[in-house]
């Protein structure tokens, strides 16, 4: 695999990073996943755009230009042949030279690092058939969901405990109310309405969710956007994830409990059908 460091396209094996660096040493870093199909980004302005909003928020400045960003992208994907699969960019504070829990001097080059991932077929993930099996766990996250960075240790570890439940993934619930996936994010529908937690500090702004919401508006679905309570997860009639990787995929069931039929539902069958043709027609 051929990857981009600081401006040099280098095979894996020969690309490298300091010890130093603020991102492996202090997690001071923002990244983004864009995904790739039919060897076009999808979305790649608003992963652009956020990207952006990360750095400024950590008191970073966007190293290039989004045109010089998009070419980075375009290249590794021709590269490295990815058809189906996504990039992935990384974008540290970068090396002081030095341990120190203060920010370096402005001016120290930011480390931008990115690199595919292959994933063939992945529009057609099986288990957008059968759907998602959830558990919801507590979010003991930091307060600053909205800023997408490398701080993914707890996630990390939903995903695990998930693993030892047996399901495929983990919804966190703070104060009683959904927040988010732990990768994604949570959705449910209920009298006819598509219900997720509007956009605060407290959930990761998702490109796809943007997409998704615009798309099903345009659809006259109605949605809400408010924070919904783990109860009325359990009795709604169905439930979907949305991000970048998984598109919009169902969820069946939540903590041991069938929701709805235990089935994919209608909505969000309608929606990644939806979501899959649109985000194609403006990939780049
Ligand atoms: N929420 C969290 C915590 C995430 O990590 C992600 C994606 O990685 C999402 C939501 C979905 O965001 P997007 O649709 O931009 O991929």
């Amino acid at each position: 695999r051929i990857v981009y460091v600081n401006g040099a396209y280098v095979p894996e094996e020969e690309a490298k990073v300091s010890v130093f660096d603020r991102g492996f040493l202090m997690a001071d870093g923002v990244y983004e996943v864009t995904s790739v199909l039919g060897g076009k980004l999808l979305d790649f302005a608003g992963h652009a755009r956020r990207l952006d909003r990360s750095l400024r928020e950590l008191g970073m400045e966007m190293p290039m230009s989004e045109a010089d960003l998009l070419a980075i992208h375009r290249e590794l994907v021709a590269r490295n042949d990815v058809v189906d699969g996504m990039v992935y960019l990384q974008i540290t504070r970068g090396n002081p030279g030095d341990r120190d829990f203060a920010f370096p001097p402005a001016g120290t080059p930011l480390t931008v690092v990115l690199f595919t991932q292959s994933k063939p077929g992945l529009a057609d993930n099986p288990q957008a058939k059968t759907g998602l099996r959830v558990i919801s766990i507590e979010d003991i996250r930091w307060g600053r969901r909205d800023i997408k960075t490398v701080q993914l240790l707890y996630p990390s570890m939903g995903k695990m405990m998930a693993k030892k439940a047996g399901v495929d993934d983990a919804w966190f619930v703070e104060d009683g109310f959904v927040t988010e996936g732990t990768s994604n994010n949570a959705y449910i529908v209920s009298g006819g309405k598509i219900i997720t937690r509007n956009l605060g500090s407290d959930i990761l702004h998702g490109i796809t969710r943007a997409a998704v919401l615009r798309f099903a508006a345009e659809a006259q679905m109605e949605v809400e956007e408010r924070p919904f309570t783990l109860a009325e997860a359990h009795a709604a009639d169905e439930a979907f994830i949305t991000s970048a990787s998984a598109f919009v995929m169902p969820v069946v069931e939540l903590d041991g409990q069938k929701i709805g039929a235990g089935a994919p539902g209608p909505v969000a069958k309608r929606l990644r059908e939806i979501y899959l043709d649109e985000s194609r027609k403006t990939a780049v």
